[in-house]
């Protein structure tokens, strides 16, 4: 059993699952991480990052790359398969895969994310890749020329709606209050940019469409409750996003919006199970800070797999 036993087994690949990984075969672990995509996790969707530190502006495709490059230094195994189940055990815990395989594990670190959030009007889902979309990097370039609406009001919707500025003839920002929740920095450029027109205290009714794809949107106003009709090609929802949390064992602590609790060590209710990244609750979502959850966790994962192995030989 025990050659069969991994120390660590690490579920997700993007930032804080990698930088996990780096950490644990620093430490000497035997670990293996599980990845049901490409590694990267949200940052391969991000088109620029500005506020990682150390370095001043970078692709987000071409940070992930640098993290699994690095990860790969340390020669972590990475396994491209989807968790299909975490079941937490007293002795290990087992971490099974969609072809049913069953990793034993003496630690488990969740690195799952967190995916966005729908608006949940009429013609979201029915145009979701027809005009309505959740990723302006990726699809973006469909709109070369056109009109798009952007909704939301954070970080992601100010810098999306200036990325698509860059593209597209002219972008709506459509957000429900009259002030933006996004930096200072980013609502500046904002204010600046002439192809961007806000429709503020504002919220999406429905989107319109026919047989070729997405055709308008109803916007109503929050007080005034006037409706207006916006001839737009395009649709690009960023309100937030919701964590991964489909494979939190049962038993694991989780926040009202469905984030998993932890302690300072990234480790959740369940001894041995850590969380960490946009799974895990805390004051902000930034690669920085996933990346440090990766740090912490597999520090900390190092140290129990070590007591419990001095445990195990004592008996
Ligand atoms: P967020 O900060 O949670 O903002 C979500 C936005 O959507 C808010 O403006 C919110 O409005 C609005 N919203 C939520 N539900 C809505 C609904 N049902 N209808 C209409 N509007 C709705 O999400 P985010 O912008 O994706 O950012 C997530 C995290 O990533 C943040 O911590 C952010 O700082 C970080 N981030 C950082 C960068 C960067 O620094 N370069 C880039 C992207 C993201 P209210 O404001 O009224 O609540």
């Amino acid at each position: 059993m025990e050659n069969d036993m991994y120390d660590l087994v690490i579920v997700g690949g993007g930032p804080a699952g990698l930088s996990a990984g780096i950490y644990a075969m620093r430490a000497a672990m035997h670990t293996v991480l599980i990845e049901k995509g490409m590694p990267g996790g949200q940052i391969a969707l991000t088109k620029d990052v500005e506020n990682y530190p150390g370095i001043e502006e970078i692709g987000g495709f071409e940070l992930c790359e640098k993290f699994l490059n690095h990860a790969k230094r340390y020669n972590l195994e990475i396994r491209e398969n989807e968790v299909a189940q975490v079941e937490p055990g007293v002795d290990y815990h087992e971490v099974v895969l969609s072809d049913g395989t069953r990793l034993h594990a003496h630690s488990v670190i969740l690195a799952s994310g967190g995916s966005a959030r729908k608006l949940g009007v009429p013609g979201e889902m029915e145009q979701y890749g027809k005009g309505v979309s959740y990723c302006a990097t990726c699809d973006g370039f469909f709109f070369r020329g056109k009109i798009v609406v952007v909704v939301g009001g954070g970080d992601t919707a100010l810098e999306d709606a200036l990325y698509l500025s860059k593209i597209c003839a002219k972008v709506y920002l459509v957000h429900r209050r009259d002030e933006f929740r996004g930096s200072r920095i980013l609502q500046q450029r904002v204010f600046a940019e002439p192809r961007i027109t806000l429709v503020l205290s504002s919220v999406l009714e429905s989107i319109v469409a026919d047989d070729q794809g997405v055709t308008g949107v109803k916007v109503k106003h929050v007080q005034t409750e006037e409706t207006q009709d916006i001839a737009t090609d395009g649709v690009f929802i960023f309100v937030g996003f919701l964590p991964n949390n489909a494979l939190v064992p049962a038993g694991v602590k989780m926040n009202a919006a469905g984030y998993v609790v932890t302690d300072e060590k990234c480790e959740t209710s369940l001894p041995g199970i850590f969380a960490v990244g946009d799974v895990r609750q805390k004051y902000a979502n930034q690669i920085v800070l996933a990346a440090a959850d990766g740090c912490v966790a597999a520090l900390a994962a190092a140290h129990y797999v070590e007591m419990r192995k001095a445990q195990a030989a004592r008996k």
